[in-house]
């Protein structure tokens, strides 16, 4: 099967303002950003260009990370984010917030960032500084989360897991949420660089703490995703916990290393991963297609042609072991991954009979394939879609479609499908549109909502009502909403969330999970009044409806609607700006 690159991580300076004891650079840093000098062999502009040439001629919709050492030392990083983001790549920034201010944050929006990706190593600003080699590194850390939340760019709280907050962990993640970071990646040591000499965790507390953060991340469904980088093996670990987790999203194949993902050098040599420094080959020489479809060492990773205990292993298509640990204990990128403590007892896959493998709608960079009609708006929408998830947005638009009896797949469609899957817990996206953060205005996942209560988790004291003979329990203020509802459009919505909650596997309805299908019926609603050539809300629109509609009972309902919202006195404006919202033609 064809490869394709979905997302390259971007070294793109050596230059660092600080000195992390794990930084897998390396670099005297400190030194050239004292004298202010330009590493000798660090890529100039024109040549980040035409890399950035390159890569689009393959996939234009990559998702680009671009870091370093600390990339904004480089004074051309907003010229190369804004030339990407032209060419239609997403673009995020590592970074460790240091050198965040106002005018960098918004410069940074400017220019069209996606997010950025904040360091974060302990809760405690001394131990955190201790490990960033740098005073005061916490204090930057922080106040670059809060100008970004103020400015409303998403932004991720990264850290990397050792011996030292271990412990801390669960409550990093907390803290993260706080800030009002879009997600949380706990990254694993890979004891490369200056790493090296670090003690790694072992691989039993590895395990563990796998274990602990799938624990921890339930409790920020809905509202930020909690995930780990750098540890193939999750998966493992939350299947068995939970084989119909939505976690369970990823690369066919396991770890992406040199299959879906690469790591370019400040130099432009091409490695398969940021923690695995052989040179595949050198944008300075050779075209990056070329190094992309013809390095053995690629070509190797994409066979699955993996040895030891991860060859017999049953979870290899969804784990496939971290390669760059693998090659830094054997010297040898197939070999098992040591950190790994799972024992396949050799029967592998003969013994379970099948090998365990993503459902298909739950792999990244699956093949976008189309099933039903589309609208050219539809496609168009479409064609902005960060490639990885391509194949997934059609699957999941055309589910949407067919669970609503509709026939052809529109913006407004896609809008309702993405609504549904962006503020559920199947929500995998950290960043962009698809996964928006409470909290800014207009951002908050599933379209805006007009009750305070929108976290995703039954509160504590919360008590649970069945109604009639619904399966999924109802939290109290859900019930109270739809209490409040007009008694003719009552039983509609309780059949319809209980369907919904079916569908979607939600335990408890939810207020948020309430406001969420109400916007989504709102979208669906608004698009069919705009075919009907409604651009505002005209109460004639009903007899529109009426009129196009057979069955008697549901021509009732209109005139029953029709007679409540004549006689209402009080209009609910947040309700009615939310439809005026969708009804705007440019809506996307
Ligand atoms: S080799 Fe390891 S560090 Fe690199 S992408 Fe794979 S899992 Fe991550
Ligand atoms: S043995 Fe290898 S493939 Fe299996 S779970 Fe462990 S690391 Fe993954």
């Amino acid at each position: 099967m064809e490869s394709i690159p979905h997302a390259i991580s971007w070294n793109l300076t050596k230059k660092c303002n600080l000195r992390c004891k794990h930084c897998y650079i390396d670099a005297d840093a400190q030194q050239c950003f004292k004298s202010g000098s330009e590493a000798a062999d660090e890529l100039t502009t024109s040549e980040c260009f035409r890399i950035i040439d390159q890569i689009a001629a393959l996939n234009p919709r990559i998702i680009l990370i671009l870091t370093g050492g600390e990339p904004l030392l480089r004074k051309d990083i907003f010229e190369i984010i804004k030339y990407a983001k032209e060419k239609g790549m997403t673009l995020f920034l590592g970074s460790n917030g240091c050198l965040f201010t106002e005018k960098i944050v918004t410069k940074l929006k400017d220019c069209g960032i996606a997010g950025v990706g904040i360091s974060l190593d302990s809760l405690d600003p001394q131990s955190h500084d201790a490990f960033r080699g740098a005073k005061s590194a916490w204090d930057g850390a922080i106040k670059a989360a809060e100008l970004c939340k103020s400015h409303g760019v998403s932004f991720q709280i990264q850290t990397t897991v050792t011996n030292k907050n271990i412990s801390e962990i669960p409550d990093i993640v907390k803290f993260a949420n706080d800030l009002g970071a879009t997600a949380f990646q706990l990254f694993f040591l890979v004891c490369t660089g200056r790493g090296q000499g670090l003690t790694d965790i072992t691989p039993q507390q590895y395990e563990d703490t796998l274990v602990e953060l799938y624990e921890t991340q339930k409790q920020f469904q809905g509202s930020m995703l909690v995930g780990a980088k750098c540890a193939p093996h999750y998966k493992r670990i939350v299947f068995n916990l939970n084989p119909d987790s939505p976690l369970l999203k990823a690369y066919d194949g396991g770890c992406p290393a040199g299959t879906n993902y690469c790591r370019i050098t400040s130099e432009g040599k091409v490695t398969s991963c940021p923690y695995m420094d052989t040179p595949v080959g050198d944008l300075k020489k050779s075209e990056f297609s070329e190094i992309w479809q013809t390095a053995n060492e690629f070509a190797e990773l994409r066979s699955l042609k993996l040895k030891g205990k991860c060859s017999i292993c049953e979870f290899k298509s969804i784990c496939k072991g971290c390669r760059a640990r693998a090659f830094a204990s054997n010297n040898d990128q197939l070999a098992e991954d040591p950190w790994c403590l799972y024992e396949p007892d050799g029967s592998g896959n003969k013994k379970s009979k099948v090998e365990i493998k993503f459902k298909e709608e739950d792999v990244f960079g699956m093949k976008a394939q189309f099933n039903m009609p589309w609208t050219d708006e539809a496609k168009e929408r479409l064609s902005k879609v960060p490639s990885f998830v391509k194949g997934m947005a059609i699957k999941g638009a055309e589910k949407y479609a067919k669970a609503n009896g509709i026939e052809e797949v529109t913006a407004e469609v896609m809008k309702a499908a993405r609504a549904n899957m962006g503020n559920d817990n199947k929500a995998m996206f950290p960043f962009g549109k698809m996964f928006k953060k409470k909290g800014n205005k207009d951002e908050v996942a599933g379209g805006p909502s007009d009750d305070k209560e929108t976290t995703a988790a039954v509160k504590a004291d919360e008590k649970l009502h069945y109604i009639g003979d619904g399966k999924v329990p109802w939290a109290e203020t859900a019930k109270k909403r739809v209490a409040n509802a007009p008694s003719f459009v009552r039983p509609g919505i309780y059949k319809l969330m209980q369907k919904r909650a079916a569908e979607e596997g939600v335990s408890v309805i939810t207020s948020e999970f309430l406001s969420k299908i109400r916007n989504e019926s709102m979208m669906l609603a608004a698009g069919r009044m705009k075919k009907f050539g409604f651009e505002d809300l005209k109460m004639e629109v009903f007899e529109v409806a009426k009129n196009r509609i057979k069955n008697e009972r549901k021509k009732e309902v209109i005139d029953e609607i029709k007679g409540f919202l004549d006689q209402r006195s009080d209009k609910n404006s947040k309700i009615i700006s939310l439809f005026e919202e969708y009804l705007k033609p440019d809506n996307s």
